[in-house]
């Protein structure tokens, strides 16, 4: 018997190994760019956030320059004590503005203003319903809420409506929550259809568009926007950190919402806010968004344009609709196997098993971004030709074309 209290860690990551769902991480060389260097390879990157190459932006890297010049490189504090900095609250008028709400609160990532909002806004007595495949950060702060939490199936609004009326008159407060954009599969929530029946029961409406904000909707503004659903949502989560190109995340909603994530919700309570860098490059994006809606135009033809050419090579890419494009591969180590050797033809595309996705679900991931060339797009549909035949995947009917 060893005497390492903690050897079982070994065994966990034995068992781990053996599924083929042992990873080590990639190393980035360089920027995140649409070419850039992992590990030592120089590859065209798929799997980045990074929807509008915001991350590299000239107007971004200055904005973050000059707030460090004005105001150094620390905040120094959580927001509620001596943290909150005049740009802060510029920010957040920013993004209030942006989505058409009273007010915003930004957090100091996507993840903690999911947990924050969800665990601070409902309580025991109260009832969560959730789409089964929200986000972890979701399902955290469901979790943390203490409220009872019930899943309606993936975009399924009859079955939303059967758990509303099953739990209808059994809890103090309602709340119906989705992704806008699943982050897996790449899918877009039916929120019309959702709003709709939620507001038949009265439940309070949440929407993370942490994959929508900067993609979808006038200007990047979401998945509210796309379907016209402006004041009848009553609490947005977005991220900074995905097509903002940053980090961080935002809360938007009325102002009496954000008054009162200012005082219970506890990652802004108990978690120092963004540092001067951090928050002027995030200013600069919501800025550019306005101003330059070339970024989301590029992003979505090289969408259309890569989408089509995975499903015309004869892949499943799984009923995708936005730049999240998934090749699905059956089981976890044929999914990291794709992933490997697309790497060695110079593609990075991660590959994502369980408990991400289902195992029979596993797959590689990809992302375009509006940076990416026609060059380069080709260079990756030819490896994914190459690989996908190499592997099984995709058969004759590709050969044929
Ligand atoms: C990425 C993501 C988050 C977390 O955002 P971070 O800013 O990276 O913490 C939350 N929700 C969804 C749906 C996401 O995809």
């Amino acid at each position: 018997m060893s005497d390492n209290p903690l050897a079982y860690l070994d065994a966990e990551l034995d068992d781990l190994k053996e599924r083929g769902l042992f990873r080590s991480l990639r190393v980035l060389e360089g920027r995140q760019a649409a070419e850039t260097t992992f590990d030592g390879k120089h590859v065209i990157n798929l799997s980045s956030n990074n929807y509008l190459g915001l991350t590299t932006h000239p107007k971004l890297i200055a904005a973050a320059h000059d707030a460090i010049d004005r105001y150094g490189a620390g905040s120094g504090s959580v927001r509620t004590i001596a943290g909150t900095m005049s740009q802060h609250m510029e920010l957040e008028a920013k993004i209030a503005a942006f989505k058409h709400t009273e007010a915003a609160l930004v957090f100091q990532s996507g993840f903690t203003a999911n947990a924050g909002v969800v665990s601070s806004v409902l309580g025991k007595e109260d009832v969560i319903i959730s789409d089964e495949l929200n986000h972890a950060s979701i399902i955290d702060g469901c979790r943390l809420s203490r409220a009872k939490i019930a899943v309606f199936k993936h975009k399924d609004v009859v079955d939303l409506r059967r758990v509303l009326s099953e739990t209808q008159g059994k809890y103090r407060h309602t709340l119906v929550i989705t992704d806008g954009v699943f982050s897996m599969d790449g899918d877009i929530a039916p929120l019309a259809d959702i709003v709709e029946v939620a507001e038949q029961f009265k439940a309070i409406i949440m929407v993370d568009d942490a994959h929508a904000s900067g993609v979808m909707g006038n200007q990047g503004r979401g998945t509210v926007d796309h379907f016209g659903l402006h004041g009848r949502v009553h609490i947005q989560v977005g991220t900074l950190s995905k097509a903002i190109g940053c980090l961080g995340g935002y809360v938007a909603g009325s102002r009496a919402l954000v008054d009162y994530l200012i005082h219970k919700a506890r990652p802004f309570l108990f978690s120092t806010s963004h540092p001067p860098a951090v928050t002027g490059a995030a200013i600069a994006a919501f800025e550019l968004l306005q101003e330059d809606p070339t970024l989301m135009e590029r992003l979505w033809d090289n969408t259309r344009y890569f989408k089509a050419g995975l499903e015309a090579l004869g892949f499943d890419t799984s009923g995708s609709e936005t730049p999240i494009t998934p090749v699905i591969a059956g089981d976890a180590k044929l999914a990291m196997q794709l992933s490997d050797r697309l790497f060695e033809e110079g593609i990075f595309a991660q590959g994502i098993g369980f408990p991400t996705v289902p195992n029979e679900k596993s797959r590689v991931r990809t992302i375009v971004t509006a940076t990416h060339t026609r060059e380069e797009l080709d260079l990756a549909l030819k490896a994914f030709e190459k690989v996908g035949l190499e592997l099984g995947l995709i058969g004759a009917k590709a050969l044929a074309r």
